[in-house]
């Protein structure tokens, strides 16, 4: 019988804050639910010189904190031995030798390298592996965000990852895919007939994609003043989840073919032009306020943010599709960081009923709705209104669970386990193309570089809000108003 290939996931980063906070949690969960495979070994990367046991123990104290109640010391104990570790300055093509001696001792094994860095790095460690003979024709590398400043730098990093590794080997995350409800969108839009015919310009009157952080900059102020919220959510993860929204059904769950479909859209999404920047677009930045009860500073009193920052820690803008699916339905986004609560949502609002025999107002209050949260909670509802039991007819709102919690009790997976598994298995679906990913680009930079031309301040917002009272005006200005407003 034939041994079962060897797998070795290399971590570059593999001390850092993403590795401790999310990946090995997730191995941890795939561990101990028997999917990872039986040979699978996780190599942790990094300059620290550290042993396999000293970065186990590394890791164990991060373990507890972040598994949570699902940390079992008899378990962790078993996937502790899946660990080790090599040293290796990314910046040093010797001291992949290293790495190199470890991953030798298992010549046929397949090869996953997760590049869990600073971005700035992703170059010169996948120049360095291939110089270090370890780019096998089904190695795989997984880049985390962010993927360049621009579409030139994007393009930068594509090409140079590109000389060594095809485009079917390179795995970009962005781990709102990975989210089960956005999963589950995919199933009820296209594993029914019910919707399809409804999911068009006639019947749907505008969609909402929220991504709203409580957070602040988080000590990460010098990294994020050189993004803000364009660049870290909106030229990423926002379009993204617009794409999966309006995409025309796929003629198949091929990652080719869904990945076709999402880029169909970026590059149908009207361009702005410096008068849309200055319409259709609201930056904002945060000044003191409170989150959860307790008093927080303002952007700019954040240490690492210079005191005349124009960086926006908040957006939103009316984008539209150019397509007859969609042409006129207003497609909404918006993010911030120190928003009045955590929140990542889709909402289909949908056009009230064409006459009302019941004397129920067509408000929005009353037209049906999906809404699909991937935080706090994962859910997906449709919003409806039925008879409320009586003797007379009156209509009440209800809301029908479409995750069927109750009917599924398995275990959910955590999106970075889901993605993981997907990039062991080969499966790219969930992973964004290099012509999607620079599509994206060519479509924010001219809002980006709109509000320069502009001179454009963002608007201040108080921590703990929504944001600046031009995000409301956005949608007032059609008639509509944010899902939580309503
Ligand atoms: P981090 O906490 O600063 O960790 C960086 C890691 O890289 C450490 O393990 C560090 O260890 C290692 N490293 C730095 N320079 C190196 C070098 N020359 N050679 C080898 N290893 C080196 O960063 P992070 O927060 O984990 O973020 C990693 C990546 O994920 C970034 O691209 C970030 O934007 C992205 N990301 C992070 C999160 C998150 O929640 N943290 C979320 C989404 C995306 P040594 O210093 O010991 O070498």
């Amino acid at each position: 019988m034939a041994h079962p290939r060897t797998l070795d996931l290399v971590i570059f980063g593999g001390t850092g804050d993403l590795a401790m906070r999310k990946l090995l949690p997730a191995l941890y969960h795939l561990h101990c639910d028997a999917l990872l495979p039986a040979e699978a070994r996780i190599v942790g990367v990094a300059r620290d010189g550290l042993d396999d046991d000293g970065y186990r123990s590394f890791a164990r104290t991060h373990a507890e904190r972040f598994i949570g109640k699902d940390f079992k010391p008899a378990e962790w104990a078993g996937f502790a031995e899946r660990l080790v570790y090599a040293q290796v300055d990314a910046l040093q093509a010797d001291s992949f030798a290293s790495l190199a001696e470890r991953l030798n001792g298992r010549p046929d094994g397949q090869r996953v390298f997760y590049l869990s860095t600073a971005p700035s790095l992703f170059t010169t460690i996948t120049g360095h592996l291939h110089g270090a003979g370890l780019v096998a024709a089904d190695s795989r590398v997984v880049l985390e965000k962010p993927l360049g400043h621009d579409l030139a730098s994007s393009r930068q990093i594509n090409d140079e990852v590109g000389r060594y590794f095809a485009e079917d080997q390179i795995y970009r995350i962005d781990h709102y895919l990975g989210k089960e409800p956005v999963q589950n969108l995919l199933a009820l839009r296209f594993g029914n007939a019910l919707f399809e015919p409804l999911w068009r310009r006639e019947w749907v009157r505008d969609v909402q994609i929220t991504v709203a952080e409580q957070v602040g900059v988080e000590g990460r102020g010098e990294f994020y003043d050189r993004v803000g919220a364009m660049r870290d959510m909106v030229q990423n993860h926002l379009l993204q989840l617009l794409c999966i929204v309006a995409m025309e059904p796929p003629a198949s769950i091929a990652p080719d073919a869904v990945r076709d479909e999402k880029l169909k859209i970026l590059r149908a999404l009207r361009p702005f032009g410096l008068a849309d920047v200055a319409t259709r677009t609201v930056r904002g930045q945060y000044k003191a306020g409170a989150s959860g009860g307790q008093p927080v500073p303002g952007y700019l009193e954040e240490n690492g943010i210079p005191g005349d920052s124009r960086t926006e820690t908040f957006v939103a803008l009316k984008a539209e599709i150019n397509t007859w699916r969609w042409a006129g339905v207003p497609f909404f986004l918006r993010t911030g960081k120190r928003m009045q609560e955590k929140v990542a949502e889709i909402v289909i609002n949908f056009r009230s009923v064409p006459h009302s025999i019941f004397g129920v107002p067509a408000t929005p209050q009353h037209a049906n709705r999906m809404v699909i949260r991937m935080q706090p909670e994962e859910t997906v509802d449709l919003h409806l209104l039925a008879k409320q039991p009586g003797d007379v007819m009156q209509l009440h709102p209800v809301r029908l669970d479409l995750d069927f919690a109750e009917a599924f009790r398995t275990r959910r997976l955590e999106a970075y386990e889901r993605l993981l598994m997907d990039v062991m298995r080969g499966n790219l679906t969930l992973f964004v193309r290099r012509d999607e990913q620079e599509a994206a680009w060519r479509w924010v930079e001219p809002i980006m570089a709109g509000w320069q031309a502009a001179d454009d301040r963002p608007k201040p917002y108080t921590a703990g809000t929504w944001g600046p009272a031009g995000s409301s005006a956005l949608l007032s200005r059609d008639g509509l108003s944010w899902h939580e407003e309503i």
